[in-house]
């Protein structure tokens, strides 16, 4: 059997029940996204991701900088999902022997860039060759209270710390190639290649945060994570999920329904989670709520659709 046949969920379902997990410091094992530890009280964030060439990044369409850049915020994202903030991180790197010095500095040079501005530090890692470029990284955080896909409540409202969407419709135009972007279109771009994690939600998710993941395969699946984990239906209001005027743009120009970029474009590393706090802050929007059920759904004009769980497939 290959393992593309089990499909990145029916891997780890497998792979885990090889080596589960026989230790009372453990708070948090598989299934989130960060495994946490109680290490004398305090409570550690692991996570790893990993960019590899031609599966997450083009050396031809993104530059190295951009892609050091990357590697460091999707794994901030990762650790600010379960409340927490960056602390250390360690590097491993396979690289292609041919591979011009260059290209590593730079890639280099933007994850110091990256690593300045959410202040924390890369402090070991190892290399290795291998036929394409493969940077992962692993990251240590610091939480005062773990928040987890699985504990959305019914009665409890869904906001999310950005727009949706942005990522993909720059992804796309990347891949268009062109000789010349208007200035909204090189906005989408950098969303791609360049996203920024809001390090500042940290507080307010402490605060006032249940359920909680990035935004990472797409709106509807990373939902889909904590609606089928928390055991709930979790409902999308349509006229809530915020357009931003680039993707209206983007959609306009290109003839796109923003809705498929909206609920389903991925890679975006906003914050999504549930309160029971009827929040109104600056740059946080309330996008839906949390009833007894299960699944995705979208209230569109009182109609409610049940949404299809798709998303980026990793395998
Ligand atoms: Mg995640
Ligand atoms: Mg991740």
């Amino acid at each position: 059997m290959k393992v593309s046949e089990l499909g990145e969920f029916g891997l780890i379902d497998r792979l885990t029940k090889i080596v589960p997990i026989n230790d009372k410091d453990v708070v948090v094992g598989y299934g989130d996204d960060c495994s946490c530890v109680n290490i004398n009280g305090k409570l550690i964030l692991f996570t790893n991701d990993i960019q590899v060439e031609n599966r997450h990044f083009l050396k031809s369409l993104q530059s190295p900088r951009d892609i050091g850049w990357k590697l460091i915020s999707v794994n901030v994202s990762d650790v600010l999902s379960c409340g927490g903030i960056p602390k250390w991180s360690q590097i491993s790197l396979g690289l292609p022997k041919e591979l011009d010095y260059s290209f590593i500095e730079n890639v280099y040079k933007g994850i110091k860039e990256a690593l300045d501005f959410y202040r924390f530090s890369l402090i070991g890692g190892n290399i290795s060759s291998s036929s394409e470029i493969i940077l992962d990284l692993f990251l240590v955080g610091e939480t005062e209270r773990f928040l987890s896909r699985s504990s959305a409540k019914e009665g409890e409202f869904l906001y999310i710390n950005g727009y949706t969407g942005l990522s993909r419709a720059g992804l796309e135009l990347l891949m268009m190639r062109k000789k010349t972007y208007e200035d909204f279109e090189k906005r989408l771009i950098k969303a791609f290649t360049r996203p920024v994690v809001k390090l500042d939600t940290t507080k307010l998710l402490q605060r006032s945060a249940n359920a909680c993941i990035d935004i990472s395969d797409g709106l509807v699946a990373d939902l889909g994570h904590i609606a089928f984990q928390s055991n709930v239906k979790t409902i999308l209001v349509k006229e809530k999920i915020p357009v931003h005027p680039d993707l209206e743009a983007f959609c306009k120009k290109y003839k796109k329904d923003p809705y498929d970029y909206l609920l389903y474009g991925g890679e975006d590393y906003v914050i999504l989670f549930s309160s029971e706090k009827d929040l109104e802050e600056k740059d946080i929007f309330k996008i839906g709520f949390v009833e007894k059920g299960r699944g995705v759904y979208l209230l569109d004009d009182k109609k409610e659709i049940e949404l299809e769980i798709k998303g980026f497939e990793h395998l």
